[in-house]
């Protein structure tokens, strides 16, 4: 059986197994999203206020979370990893990238 993984390390590593959004909110945020998949671009999305993430652990338990803002739009960045959706399919418009050096943030 295939299985969609999510690993996080905030305070301590979580693994999230086979995660699903659920109980999206209507209200929605406006942020410049970066991705690690390239480091210096940043992508101005528009993400859920807040949302539920259900996962299983390694043992196959159930749980789930409840998170909002920047854990809400981090959830919903990596779940749109495991569907192959990058932040940049996620624009808000033409104008919604911008450059990032250790210098500047460069916005169009
Ligand atoms: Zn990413």
């Amino acid at each position: 059986m295939l299985k969609r993984l999510i690993y996080m390390h905030i305070d301590s590593p979580v693994l999230l197994v086979n995660p699903r959004l659920e109980n999206l909110s209507t209200e929605m945020f406006e942020l410049w999203d970066d991705c690690f998949s390239f480091p210096h671009f940043l992508v101005k999305v528009r993400r859920h206020n807040s949302c539920r993430i259900v996962f299983r652990d390694l043992d196959w338990r159930e749980h789930s979370l409840d998170a909002s803002f920047t854990m809400s739009e981090l959830l919903q960045h990596e779940c749109d990893h495991l569907d192959g959706i990058l932040a940049v399919e996620r624009a808000i418009d033409g104008r919604s990238f911008a450059y990032r050096s250790e210098r500047a943030f460069v916005e169009p």
